[in-house]
């Protein structure tokens, strides 16, 4: 009875944990996608570490909660957290931006950010939705604010930030060269063009922020002139992380498929496009 009371007790007290899918914060063994670029994420949150001789690159953070476990990946990948020069976010809600303040201190890493999600990531809250407590995240600094097209380097490593908003305001989608099999390829780093949660259109409480449809719009139009030979996303099923994996070793490396990215875009525009004829419906 009393343990019974205890989870019932811990389930209201975290709404978002309790809703979470266990495998946000299910630890996943690290590995090596191609090249200086690893897999330090859970098993449904993607975490990606570009190690350069100069120091490394982290790519968001997951949930809160799984910080320590993608500091631990970083070390049993044989490299160090306190080598961690910069952090970089896809874009500020709690599951890839949850871990970034604890990363930011036990690293002493920067956290380069774009303008729209500065706001959010440093207060730690879904802009629109500040009610919702359960989305919240602990907040974390921005030392460099980036804008669309700029470029992060570190120790030959070479990331554009492109501006994609939508999911979020300043939604960045990154893209970097990478070598895989021999070649220098082009790895996309997609931001994510779900609707999820955000109104698009609301008749009590106006869209999630101003501006947000022809920002999906703009997004979905941009995104079809980026050309990926390796596709990522924040998720790890959205890019087959398991099946991939699990091929790792054969030839051509199962991540290389030029093709990905765009069946993506045009999937999400296709669910946003029905989101949102669905939400003017219910708004009239
Ligand atoms: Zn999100």
């Amino acid at each position: 009875m009393k343990a019974l009371l205890t989870i019932a007790l811990l389930a209201s007290a975290a709404p978002a944990l309790a809703q979470s899918p266990a495998n946000w914060s299910a630890p996943t063994k690290p590995f090596r996608i191609a090249d200086n670029l690893y897999y330090v994420g859970t098993e449904g949150l993607t975490s990606l570490l570009l190690t350069t001789p100069q120091g490394h690159i982290l790519i968001d953070g997951a949930v809160p909660s799984a910080a320590k476990g993608i500091e631990a990946n970083i070390t049993a990948l044989g490299f160090k957290p306190s080598d961690v020069k910069i952090l970089l976010n896809s874009h500020a809600h709690f599951d890839h931006s949850g871990g970034l303040a604890q990363l930011k201190t036990d690293t002493g890493a920067m956290l380069a950010a774009s303008g729209p999600d500065k706001a959010a990531l440093e207060s730690g809250t879904y802009p629109g939705s500040e009610e919702r407590r359960d989305l919240d995240f602990p907040p974390v600094k921005v030392d460099r604010v980036l804008k669309d097209g700029e470029k992060v380097a570190l120790g030959g490593v070479v990331l554009t930030a492109h501006l994609t908003p939508g999911h979020s305001a300043g939604c960045t989608t990154w893209t970097f060269p990478l070598k895989v099999d021999g070649a220098v390829r082009q790895a996309v780093y997609h931001c994510s063009t779900s609707v999820a949660l955000n109104r698009l259109v609301s008749k009590d409480k106006g869209p999630q922020y101003p501006g947000i449809v022809g920002d999906y719009q703009a997004t979905f139009a941009k995104l079809k002139t980026i050309k990926a030979d390796v596709f990522l996303a924040p998720h790890a099923e959205s890019f087959k992380l398991a099946d991939k994996r699990a091929r790792l070793g054969a030839q051509p490396n199962p991540f290389v498929d030029p093709t990905e990215l765009q069946a993506a875009v045009a999937s999400s525009e296709r669910d946003f496009k029905k989101a949102l004829a669905k939400q003017q419906e219910a708004a009239r």
